[in-house]
């Protein structure tokens, strides 16, 4: 994977009001401009500072909208070329993954959505591509949605409509069709026609994510949500021609980075996280094969990167926000999601 394939992003989120009482201060500054994270360890007897420099870097101050502009919106622009693109929230519970993602979708309105500066990426990504769309005349195009939930290797469907309880599991079979993809068996893909559908929708399957995780004790730090939105567009810009362009547009936000396995110096609780999370660990195998140009990569080792082989690697655009927190009762998490962001670089 060349080095424009695969961007990583760092956001550093304010400290918590449960940080601040409990004494905890702030151990990472971030610098913008210069793009690193430095994570200050006073607490040593040998004051040390680590450096790490990442594509982007957003610090406490940054907001929605900035990580939308810099991040996001070129790949939303990619996805209407045909490209099929993933962006990963990846880091400990409680830094931001979802926030970030998603937003919070019950304190939004349902005509004032757009507006709203605290609405993620799933959302504004979803505005962005209606209006992109609109923007092209020539254009004809149809637009479909997925939303799925991955929790122990099991698929459950997010816009399904049955009842959790006896939801029956979603399964993934090979696509004899087309080497690389799958299928999932009785997935609900919606065609959309407009951005107010899609919100809707979107409020409806983090209901429905709640929901999931109250049913299995609150074990949503260990699942994965998948939202992936394809484009169809068939555009006749040029006289009696004809293009056909199919776009895949990712939104991942992955389960809490604590449950990963670890090995070396981060690594004190790897035994007992190392079966918990075979997709998260696979993922960074798979990051790590691509980023070394490996002759393996290893897609068939868990559910999360078999669904999304056909969008890593090749002729596919990857983004990593790694989200941490500031305080110092998390330094040792986050050094190892800057370390893990780092290696995807
Ligand atoms: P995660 O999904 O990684 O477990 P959340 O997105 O649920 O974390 O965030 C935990 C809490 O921190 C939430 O109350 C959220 O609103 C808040 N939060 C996260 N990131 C930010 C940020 N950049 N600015 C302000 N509040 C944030
Ligand atoms: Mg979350």
């Amino acid at each position: 994977m060349s080095a424009q394939n695969i961007q990583v992003a760092v956001r550093c989120r304010p400290l918590s009001d449960r940080e601040k009482k409990s004494n905890s201060y702030c151990v990472i500054e971030c610098n913008e401009r210069r793009r690193e994270v430095v994570a200050i360890d006073r607490n040593s007897s040998i004051s040390s500072t680590k450096t790490f420099t990442f594509d982007k870097v957003f610090g406490m101050e940054s907001k929605q909208i900035d990580v939308y502009n810099q991040v996001v919106r070129p790949v939303v622009k990619e996805v209407l070329e045909g490209y099929n693109c993933t962006i990963f929230a990846y880091g400990q519970t409680g830094t931001g993954k979802t926030f970030t993602m998603e937003g919070d979708y019950s304190q939004l309105n349902d005509s004032t959505w757009e507006d709203d500066p605290n609405v993620g990426i799933i959302p504004r990504s979803v505005s962005h591509l209606f209006t992109l769309l609109s923007s092209m005349p020539h254009c004809e195009y149809s637009v479909k949605i997925s939303y799925m939930e991955l929790y122990n290797e099991e698929l459950t469907d997010l816009l399904g409509d049955s009842s959790l309880e006896k939801e029956e599991k979603l399964k993934i079979y090979d696509d004899p069709g087309r080497k690389g993809s799958v299928i999932v068996s009785k997935l609900e893909e919606v065609n959309v026609q407009n951005k107010n559908q899609v919100f809707k929708i979107l409020q409806k399957g983090a209901d429905r994510r709640q929901k999931a995780s109250t049913l299995m004790n609150n074990q949503s730090s260990r699942s994965h949500s998948i939202f992936t939105i394809t484009v169809f567009i068939k555009d006749r810009a040029i006289e009696g021609e004809e293009i056909i362009k199919v776009g895949k547009l990712n939104l991942v936000d992955l389960a809490g980075s604590e449950n990963i396995e670890r090995s070396g110096a981060t690594g004190k609780r790897a035994a007992e996280a190392g079966k918990i999370n075979k997709s998260l660990t696979t993922l960074g195998r798979v990051i790590t094969a691509l980023v070394q140009h490996s002759d393996h990569i290893p897609y068939r080792e868990s559910n999360l990167t078999r669904l999304l082989q056909d969008s890593l690697g090749g002729r596919t655009k990857t983004t990593i926000i790694a989200t941490v927190s500031p305080a110092l009762c998390n330094l040792e998490e986050t050094l190892s999601t800057l370390d893990y962001a780092h290696k995807a670089k």
